[in-house]
């Protein structure tokens, strides 16, 4: 991987434009072409990937532009899901949820194509995220597999089919979001034998994201994660959580969370240098990624952005210092 002190990257998804809301509302409604839509999605990731290396971010994902959420976007590609109707999850907001109702099996490129058509546009490293088989079952419906477990591990190969296929594409840094794991702790050796299969012979560097929950609950166990880094978010936890990483040696990189995403205000740079050093009690800076806690999607494109410059900013000044 990059051989650069502290790399800065980004977890996924960031705001998309306005436009862009438009057209696919009016894609769906069938009054633009297939054809339009797909130049557009193009055009917006194009503009995504243009901000963020006018930020300075070092290894760069699409933005996200196509995926409208994280769990049907990829069912919809795989053999076995069926997807229902929209259900309410919080608040108002939806979400269709998938259901598994045959054997699962890979049918479709995931994230390929995307990959290749970044690799194009932009001469910086890339990272592919891809959401993990645990959260994808543990967001669905199960109506074929006798246990959970068991659909699990059957989505696990699938991914894995997928990954393997990455890496011939040319992808050497793959992130598996896996935001479902810190809420079911009971169930985390299901979740490292899920990572285990999603991997095994995928040769590449490896991350997962683990947003929100209780760290405490997944910590030291997820040391034992067939994965190089661990990547969480710290801000919006206002870093209470690496008291629980100092208790144990910390044995890999960590993607290190160090910008809110969950508040409009801008950090500041110097508080962000004061946000990644904490970083440095757990793990020697050498094995720090720098990354806002998770995407970004939710913030407007203008707050989104002032954080990626700022938090770039932060991770130059600092490697002067380290
Ligand atoms: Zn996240």
């Amino acid at each position: 991987m990059t051989k650069k002190i502290l790399p800065t990257t980004v977890v996924g998804s960031y705001p998309k434009p306005k436009w862009l809301n438009q057209l696919i509302g009016e894609h769906a409604e069938g009054k633009i072409s297939d054809e339009i839509m797909e130049r557009a999605y193009q055009d917006s990731i194009k503009a995504v990937i243009k901000e963020h290396e006018l930020a300075g971010v070092d290894i760069l994902w699409d933005g996200e532009m196509r995926r409208e959420e994280m769990t049907s976007y990829f069912a919809e590609h795989i053999d076995g899901f069926k997807i229902y109707g929209e259900v309410r999850v919080w608040g108002n907001n939806y979400y269709k949820k998938p259901a598994i109702v045959d054997e699962l099996g890979y049918r479709d490129e995931l994230t390929i194509p995307d990959y290749k058509f970044l690799r194009k546009i932009t001469k910086n490293e890339i990272k592919v995220p891809i959401t993990g088989a645990y959260t994808i079952v543990d967001w669905s419906f199960n109506e074929f597999y006798k246990t959970k477990e068991d659909a699990i591990y059957a989505l696990s190969e699938v991914i894995n089919e997928e990954l393997k296929g990455l890496v011939r594409s040319g992808v050497n840094y793959i992130q598996i979001d896996d935001p479902a794991i810190s809420t079911h702790p009971d169930e985390i050796e299901i979740a490292k034998n899920s990572i285990e299969i999603a991997t095994r012979g995928v040769n590449a560097y490896l991350g997962i994201h683990i947003c929100y929950g209780d760290y405490s609950q997944l910590y030291p166990q997820v040391l034992e994660f067939p994965v190089d880094q661990l990547d969480f978010e710290f801000t919006n936890k206002n870093f209470r959580d690496i008291e629980i990483f100092k208790e144990y040696e910390f044995t890999k990189d960590i993607g290190f969370g160090c910008v809110d995403v969950h508040t409009k205000r801008v950090e500041s740079v110097e508080e962000i240098k004061d946000n990644i050093r904490k970083a440095f009690a757990i793990v020697e800076p050498k094995g720090v990624y720098v990354d806002p806690d998770c995407g970004l999607k939710l913030l407007s494109s203008g707050v989104a952005f002032e954080k990626l410059v700022n938090m770039c900013q932060a991770a130059e000044e600092l490697r002067e210092e380290v």
